[in-house]
């Protein structure tokens, strides 16, 4: 059901910026889908306790699988300066690497603790990158909630890895982002079939596979909240090849489009290589959007994948968006996918989130997409919502995913109007 691009797209329309309490995770809990793409890294969060619950509590079940990741908990006395963190710390590590011969990338992780007071982390991570090396490189980065939402949490640590590259003359593309595995390899596939390569990943799976980049590097991001990756890619010399995200049908056709036009693939070889999972994509969207169609969509800030799935659902699904919040608007990279999006949504950057929560209630939108802490209270008022941090967690990129995608927001309809259907008999 693509629609013709707008007369007028969401690129330069006024944004509604707020800023207030907010209801958002923190970058830490990035390190919940990193550690399982990244197969030979350790995430160490240098924290309080709050922040050893914060990631038990989001990676669920996974903290019995001996999940590569950890927190140094700050204790009072490294608080008070009476014992020398860095000594504490350096001890930590060497036992971690000991009992742990596999790690070869070793992410020292901030926190709003280990923030406030200033622990020169970038420092540790130097010195003990030179104690440990050519077994393990260190790195480090900031998951604290004063600096990252969510998925900055990805962005700071690709970010962090992009200086230490080595440099390449190659012309390779690199594609940016972890994704599931599984949706990598299709990506993959799609590409090869265009005759597109050498094609390097950030993150690799481990870290003898991880890319040179340089000059002749270009790259494609696969998620939309990189905006620091980009910079430091850009920094070293790579190009970006702008385009909409892969979300649906035609998000992915767009994206496939950009690339294989930066590498010369003619139209025959595009079609031919994309026909067929296009048409798949489509019936499959086409099974949910017979429950989407009419309906609307407000989503409360969360990952910032929020305008290309707001692309998604209006173009693809047939849903109207009222409002589009997302917690950073990065209109550089953003700018295909808000081309797209029809004016009329309000897009919000940032959150006063009473102030939101009224708006969402004055205007009843049929599906509200928005984190757990607000779901079921709004549930309760009647509201259907759809748990944001899911679109996070599932493979949702390409043509494979695209009815997948598609059926994370038309489940909650469809079981409201089940639901509706038992009471009423
Ligand atoms: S990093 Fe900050 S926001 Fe995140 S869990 Fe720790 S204290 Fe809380």
């Amino acid at each position: 059901m693509n629609a013709p691009a707008p007369v007028k797209g969401c690129r330069d329309v006024p944004v509604l910026k707020q800023r207030g309490q907010r209801e958002v995770f923190c970058g830490l809990t990035g390190i919940i889908w990193l550690h399982r793409k990244m197969q030979d890294a350790f995430f160490l969060v240098v924290g309080s306790r709050t922040c050893a619950h914060l990631l038990q509590s989001a990676a669920g079940v996974m903290i019995f699988a001996e999940p590569r990741f950890g927190t140094a908990i700050l204790e009072e006395k490294d608080l008070a300066g009476l014992a020398d963190a860095n000594t504490e710390l350096d001890r930590e590590v060497a036992r971690l690497l000991s009992r742990r011969p596999d790690i070869r990338q070793l992410f020292l992780v901030g926190s709003c603790p280990s923030e406030v007071i200033k622990l020169d982390l970038a420092r540790a991570a130097e010195r003990l990158s030179a104690m440990h090396a050519p077994a393990v490189r260190v790195y480090n980065y900031s998951g604290s909630g004063i600096e990252t939402t969510f998925t900055q949490g990805e962005d700071a640590c690709l970010a962090a890895m992009v200086p230490a590259l080595p440099v390449t003359d190659a012309r390779e593309l690199l594609l940016v982002g972890a994704l599931p595995d599984v949706v990598e390899d299709q990506a993959l596939a799609l590409l090869a079939a265009m005759g597109i390569g050498p094609v390097r990943c950030l993150p690799a799976r481990r870290a003898a596979a991880l890319t040179g980049v340089g000059p002749n590097t270009v790259f494609a991001l696969t998620q939309p909240f990189l905006g620091d990756t980009h910079a430091a890619l850009v920094r070293r010399g790579a190009t970006h090849i702008a385009a909409p995200f892969p979300f649906g049908e035609e998000g992915t056709t767009l994206w496939l489009r950009a690339v294989a036009d930066a590498f010369g693939v003619s139209d025959a070889v595009f079609e031919a290589v994309t026909a067929a999972p296009r048409a798949r994509a489509r019936r499959a969207v086409a099974a949910h959007a017979a429950t989407l169609t009419g309906k609307s969509v407000f989503f409360f800030p969360d990952s910032q994948m929020e305008p290309c799935l707001a692309r998604f659902l209006t173009r693809e699904c047939g849903m109207t968006a009222l409002e589009v919040g997302t917690p950073y608007l990065h209109t550089g990279l953003l700018g295909p996918d808000l081309d797209l999006l029809a004016e009329g949504p309000v897009i919000s950057e940032g959150q006063d989130v009473d102030l939101q929560l009224d708006r969402v209630r004055s205007l009843r939108p049929d599906l509200t997409v928005c984190g757990l802490g607000l779901a079921n209270p709004l549930e309760a008022e009647g509201l259907t919502t759809k748990w944001a941090i899911e679109l996070v967690f599932t493979p949702v990129h390409f043509y494979e995913q695209a009815g997948d995608l598609a059926g994370l927001f038309s489940r909650p309809l469809r079981r409201k109007a089940l639901l509706h259907r038992e009471a009423a008999e």
